[in-house]
């Protein structure tokens, strides 16, 4: 027993945080029958529940890969961070916040009924409707191609395309997000096409990533929106700031709160099981879980963050006094 202790002792911080994170790997595993995969969009049901996978890419230090990391999936509702980046860029913080709230909803990533109320707009940029919302201000502004393009630069991904089957899929049987889209319209909060809007979102959501893409995206978040090799700076000081405040609030559906308790980072979730979450000034985490809980969140995905972030001090709330497992 000693020995196995010494010899703890003697690893690099590195290798503690792998050993961390391969024991939390290994217990989030086993909760994966736990959930299911997302079937509305009919081609994300032929995905195999049982993926799971890592990166931690810190601000100083190595990377940490491990389990399906470089597998390929949608990044569904995790574009919606790089969306509300480009739009907060490109159209400006007062025209996006005309558009959408900045609080949380309370409700299914889905939902559509806070439309129905007189005056009432997006609850926030990070669901389905204020993204559409959203959608349809960038299309003013930008070709779907100019965000893909941004999205390979800020994942340092050069790879990353539409996955068609995934696309063709969701378009085709969009009914839901269509009916939000003619509700924005009729308030007057969508004056482009909803067609053109709907393609642009859903070609957004169908683009395909990896878990090691959403790590090198947190990591530029996690360092106030600059590059950390080259010093180049990626998007304003106040866009990262939104997008992190907007992310630790509202980033995680309806157990946005909930996860702020448990795991205390800010993150965004996607029904493609990808989870994206930023340690700030310390890391850039992705990761790949396509089984989901009720809520749409990677259940195991979950289990892993809040693990890693008891283990590795990551609540933005730490407290030394704590009793990490309670
Ligand atoms: N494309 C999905 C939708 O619009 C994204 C949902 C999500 O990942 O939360 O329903």
């Amino acid at each position: 027993m000693n020995n196995i202790i010494d010899r703890y002792r003697e690893l690099t911080e590195a290798d503690k945080t792998k050993v961390i994170i391969s024991s939390a790997m290994a217990e989030a595993r086993k909760i994966i029958p736990g959930g299911n995969v997302a079937t509305y969009i009919p081609e994300l049901g032929n995905v195999d529940p049982n993926q799971l996978g890592i990166c931690l890419f810190p601000l100083t230090g190595e990377k940490i890969c491990m389990g399906d990391y470089n597998k390929r999936f949608t990044i569904q509702s995790v574009s919606k961070v790089i969306a509300l980046i480009l739009a907060l860029e490109v159209c400006g913080a007062k025209r996006v916040f005309e558009k959408t709230g900045a609080e949380p909803s309370g409700e299914a990533f889905n939902s559509l009924v806070e439309l129905d109320r007189e005056n009432s707009r997006p609850y926030n940029p990070l669901i389905n409707s204020g993204a559409i919302a959203i959608a349809s201000e960038l299309v003013k502004e930008i070709s779907f191609y100019d965000l893909l393009r941004f999205t390979r630069v800020i994942c340092d991904d050069p790879e990353i395309n539409i996955n068609e089957d995934v696309f063709k899929s969701e378009i085709s049987t969009c009914s839901r997000n269509r009916a939000i889209a003619y509700l924005l319209e009729s308030k007057g909060l969508i004056t482009s096409d909803v067609d053109d809007t709907l393609n642009f979102y859903t070609k957004c959501c169908s683009m395909d990533v990896t878990a090691e893409s959403l790590a090198n995206l947190g990591r530029i978040l996690a360092n106030d929106g600059v590059f950390k090799e080259t010093g180049d700076r990626i998007m304003t000081s106040s866009t990262a700031r939104i997008v992190k405040t907007l992310m630790l609030t509202c980033g995680m559906y309806d157990g946005s709160g909930t996860f702020a308790i448990q795991v205390g980072i800010p993150a965004k979730s996607g029904v493609g099981g990808g989870l994206l979450a930023v340690s700030d000034k310390r890391a850039g985490i992705g990761v790949f879980g396509p089984a989901l809980d009720e809520k749409g969140n990677s259940i195991a995905g979950i289990n892993l963050l809040r693990n890693i972030s008891n283990k590795l001090r990551l609540n933005l709330f730490y407290d030394p006094e704590w009793n990490e497992d309670e």
